[in-house]
C-alpha cells in the first residue's frame, strides 16, 4: 500500500525500517501494553523525527540549485541540529536561528549547540519576543545569502511543512507493516508534538495506509502551546499534503487528537514528576527520553492513563522522536532523582 503514495523525490538519511519493541516491564506498571518505535535510531548524531523529515526537505533544496540551507528553533533545538549535520553531509552550508533568553549571552556550547557549532553552522540568536518575526528573520539570513551570491532554502520551524511531513507518512506506512503480524487489538499511536509536522504525517498517513481502518488511532500530545493551536497547524499541513499531491485522503479537526494538558511550566521547562518519569522509563526497559519532547509526552501519557486506564485502547505504540542531545543539559536537574 506505501508503495502507491506519490512520494516526492528524497535523498537517504535516515536509518528507516526502526524497530517496534515492546517495553515489558512498563506495561506491566501501566496495566497497557505499551510499544516503542524506535525512531530515535534513525542515526547516531543524526537521529530521531527531524531526519525523516529532512530527507524530502533536503532533496527539494538541492533540486532548486540551493547551496546553503536556513532554519530555526529553541537554544537546544534538535531539528537545527539534525538539519546542520544533513546539510553537511549533503554537502551544504546551514545557518540556524536560535531562540534564547539573552542573545548577548547565549547559553554555552553544550548538547545540540555542541554540534551545531561542529557541522559549521553559522548561529544567530535571537530573543524571545523577536521569535514571533522568525519567519522574517530567516527571510534576512536568505537575503544575505543571496547577496553574497549564495542559493538559499528556507526550512521553517521543525521542519514542519507539507514537504517535510512526507517523512511521517513514511513512518505511517512503516508501521502498517510493524503492527501487521501483531494480534489485533484497540491501539493508539501516541508520540510528542512541537510543531505539527510529525502528527500531520502520522495522521494523514494512518488513514492513507490503512491503519486507521484497522482500528488504530493517532494521538499527538503537545509539549508547547494548545489544543487549538495544533489542530490548526496540522490541519493547514493535512490540506496542503492532500491538495499539493491529490491525495485520497484528507483529515478534518474532528480527526486531530491533541492530548493538551501537559505542558507543564512551558516548553523545555521540566518539572520534577516529568524527569521522575524519564528515570523511571530507563530503569524499566533501558530506553532513554528526553526532557523537552518525548519525557514531557510519555509523563502525559502515564498522567491520562492514572485518570482513565481505556483512554488509548489496549495498546500503545509511543513513538520515541529523539532528543537525547537535550538530556545533558539537564543533568542539574535531573542528579537530585539518580
Ligand atoms: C521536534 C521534535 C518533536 C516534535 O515533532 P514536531 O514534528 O515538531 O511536532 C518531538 N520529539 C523530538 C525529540 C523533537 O526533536
Amino acid at each position: 500500500m506505501a508503495t502507491d503514495l506519490p512520494y516526492p523525490r528524497r535523498i537517504p538519511l535516515a536509518r528507516a525500517g526502526t524497530p517496534l519493541e515492546p517495553l515489558p516491564r512498563t506495561s506491566a506498571a501501566l496495566g497497557v501494553e505499551v510499544l516503542c518505535k524506535r525512531d530515535d535510531l534513525t542515526g547516531s548524531e543524526l537521529s530521531g523525527n527531524k531526519v525523516r523529515k529532512l530527507e524530502f526537505l533536503l532533496a527539494e533544496a538541492l533540486d532548486q540549485g540551493a547551496d546553503t540551507v536556513i532554519t530555526c528553533g529553541g537554544e537546544q533545538s534538535n531539528h537545527c541540529r539534525a538539519t546542520a549535520l544533513a546539510a553537511a553531509r549533503a554537502g551544504l552550508a546551514s545557518r540556524v536561528v536560535l531562540r534564547t533568553d539573552d542573545p548577548a549571552a547565549p547559553p554555552p556550547t553544550t548538547g545540540n549547540i555542541l554540534l551545531d557549532r561542529l557541522a559549521g553552522a553559522t548561529v544567530r540568536w535571537i530573543s524571545r519576543p523577536d521569535w514571533a518575526r522568525r519567519n522574517a528573520i530567516m527571510e534576512e539570513e536568505a537575503a544575505a545569502v543571496r547577496a553574497a551570491g549564495g542559493r538559499p532554502y528556507v526550512i521553517p520551524e521543525g521542519g514542519s511543512n507539507a514537504m517535510g511531513s512526507w517523512g511521517y507518512l513514511a513512518c505511517a506506512a512503516e508501521l502498517a507493516d510493524d503492527l501487521a503480524p501483531l494480534p489485533a487489538r484497540p491501539t493508539t499511536i501516541v508520540f510528542a508534538c512541537g510543531s505539527g509536522g510529525t502528527a500531520a504525517g502520522l495522521m494523514l498517513g494512518a488513514r492513507l495506509v490503512g491503519l486507521e481502518a484497522r482500528g488504530v488511532r493517532v494521538a499527538a500530545v503537545n509539549v508547547c502551546d494548545d489544543r487549538a493551536y495544533f489542530v490548526r497547524v496540522i490541519g493547514r499541513i493535512c490540506d496542503e499534503l492532500t491538495a499539493r499531491w491529490s491525495l485520497p485522503a484528507a483529515i478534518g479537526p474532528d480527526d486531530i487528537d491533541v492530548v493538551d494538558g501537559h505542558v507543564g511550566r512551558g516548553y523545555a521547562k521540566s518539572r520534577p514528576e516529568e524527569l521522575a518519569t524519564i528515570r523511571d522509563l530507563c530503569r524499566r526497559d533501558g530506553v532513554v527520553l528526553d526532557p523537552v519532547y518525548t519525557g514531557k509526552a510519555f509523563h502525559g501519557v502515564v498522567s491520562e492513563l492514572a485518570r482513565d486506564r481505556g483512554r488509548f485502547g489496549e495498546r500503545i505504540v509511543f513513538v520515541h522522536t529523539g532528543g537525547i542531545f537535550g538530556l545533558f543539559p539537564a543533568a542539574a536537574e535531573l542528579e537530585p532523582l539518580l
